[in-house]
């Protein structure tokens, strides 16, 4: 009899299992891997492990649509790892391109950089290319966050409640942008990921 309760205690615990792991639904747009924009190879860098995601914009110059972004990418990257910053690589781990395009950036679990004054152990950093104090953010643009924000969360079993952006951790940036901070000052983006959980 024991035998048949443990038995039947296992399929129960391989189905829920299986059931489990048929709701993690994978990233539905593709992430343009670094081979596919030109990347230079990124210097070695502290390890660390994603515990909270962290929206940046780029702020420099804007980009538009009929801009090449993988230019855009290139140039940051030769710049962060030349003579002005000599960092390991590009700064952020992802980065989204205004047509809603998604590039790979520095090796998730390395640690990102910044010029400002908190510590990115740990962030996950997510960076819109252009300026959002200028440009405007759009359904699409938001649509793209929120399903790459509910994938990671779910790849590295980080609460949505950490979402936030590069000005809530320092007084010294305006960063992501008077356009696009909105979004994180209003919840939205944290409320629809939540919803997708
Ligand atoms: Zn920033």
């Amino acid at each position: 009899m024991k035998q048949i309760v443990w038995a039947f205690l296992s399929i129960i615990f391989v189905s829920l299992s299986l059931s489990a792991q048929v709701q993690v639904q994978p990233y539905e747009y593709p992430i343009i891997p670094k081979t596919a924009w030109n990347a230079k190879p990124a210097k070695p860098y502290k390890a660390h492990k994603p515990v909270r995601i962290t929206v940046h914009h780029e702020g420099g110059r804007v980009l538009t649509v009929e801009d090449d972004a993988t230019q855009r990418l290139r140039n940051i990257q030769s710049w962060c790892m030349g003579p002005d910053r000599n960092w390991a690589d590009i700064p952020y781990h992802y980065l989204i391109a205004p047509d809603g395009t998604v590039y790979e950036g520095r090796n998730v679990m390395t640690v990102g950089e910044t010029n400002t004054d908190y510590d990115p152990t740990g962030h996950l950093l997510i960076s819109f290319l252009g300026n959002y104090n200028e440009q405007e953010m759009n359904e699409n643009l938001e649509e793209v966050l929120v399903n790459l924000v509910v994938h990671f969360c779910k790849k590295y079993n980080i609460s949505p409640d950490t979402i936030a952006t590069h000005r809530d951790y320092t007084g010294h940036t305006n960063c992501p942008g008077k356009n696009l901070y909105p979004y994180f000052e209003n919840n939205i983006i944290v409320n629809k990921v939540k919803q997708r959980i």
